[in-house]
């Protein structure tokens, strides 16, 4: 069976960081997600957070030479061999490109991309309630998706935080980035036969079981 290597796109808040989470427990991979590895370089303030910092703080997208560089050495971590689920890269038909070269130096290239589909008023209203754990940036949100004790991670006990750019200036910038760049996304890797949409709702057996439905479906597992 071929290694999953996956993208997850949707706007921000779309649920794609959760079912990133629950894509990787089903097929025991890791998610390179750039806004956490952007976050964490953010906080240990290497070079990449600081010329990152001013970028994200306005909700615009980090220069390409920066975030791919970024990208490429997490891709060349051991871990990443066995497939990986990709959330936040890329966001545009530019960096698709640079990702299919970026993994053709190693033979190696997409084999599917996943959409989550949802529409602007349900993302504003899913962002405003978000947070996130401090330490190991688990998701969690007031509405569907609280912890067990508030403000705690139930991962890791970490304290959990509403992220700058979830403020609702910033959302409205995010989302007009989404739809001007990123969006063509959906019909390039269409074209390529590559795209399977999924909706933003959870179903009553929960996110687990509708990745573990979907790995099937895609192909992933048995
Ligand atoms: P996210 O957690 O994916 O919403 O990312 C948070 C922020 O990190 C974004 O608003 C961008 O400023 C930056 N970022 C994350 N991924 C990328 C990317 N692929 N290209 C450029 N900037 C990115």
């Amino acid at each position: 069976m071929e290694k999953p290597r996956i993208i997850l796109l949707g706007a921000p808040g779309s649920g794609k960081g959760t079912r990133a989470v629950a894509l990787c427990e089903v097929l025991g991979i890791p998610q390179i997600a750039t806004g956490d590895l952007f976050r964490k370089n953010l906080k240990e303030m290497t070079e990449i957070g600081k010329i990152a910092k001013g970028y994200i703080d306005r909700g615009e997208l980090v220069p390409d030479e920066v975030t791919a560089a970024m990208l490429k050495d997490r891709l060349a971590q051991p871990d990443a061999k066995n497939g990986f689920v990709l959330d936040g890269f890329p966001r545009s038909v530019k960096q698709a490109e640079i990702l299919d070269k970026l993994l053709a130096e190693s033979g190696e290239k997409i084999t599917s991309v996943i959409y989550i589909k949802v529409d602007d008023e349900e993302i504003v209203s899913r962002l405003t309630g978000r947070m996130i754990c401090s330490k190991c940036q688990a998701p969690y949100h007031v509405r569907d998706h609280k912890p067990a004790k508030d403000g705690v991670c139930d991962k890791c006990g970490g304290e959990l935080i509403v992220r700058d750019d979830d403020k609702p200036e910033t959302i409205r910038k995010r989302l007009k980035v989404f739809h001007d760049v990123t969006f063509p996304l959906v019909e390039f890797y269409s074209a390529r036969g590559l795209l399977a949409e999924i909706k933003s709702e959870t179903s009553a057996r929960g996110i687990n079981a509708d990745m573990k439905d979907l790995s099937k479906k895609l192909g992933f597992i048995a």
